[in-house]
């Protein structure tokens, strides 16, 4: 049996349902998280990722809005 490790924890989940993906299958262009296929251009993905920007405008002063 071989054992195949890589350089640290390359684990990556979808930021949507938080499924261990195998592999980066798509990637959220607005978030640049990782999302799977099931979770890919759903409404789901839509309201994950306002909530994802939501809490990262919280760092940012936009005077635009
Ligand atoms: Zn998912």
């Amino acid at each position: 049996m071989t054992t195949h490790k890589l350089n640290g924890d390359f684990s990556t989940k979808c930021f949507v349902c938080d499924k261990k993906l195998e592999k980066r299958e798509y990637k959220n262009k607005v978030t640049n998280l990782p999302v799977c296929a099931q979770c890919k251009g759903t409404e789901k993905e839509k309201a994950k990722e306002k909530e994802v920007l939501d809490s990262l405008a919280d760092g940012f002063v936009c005077g635009c809005i």
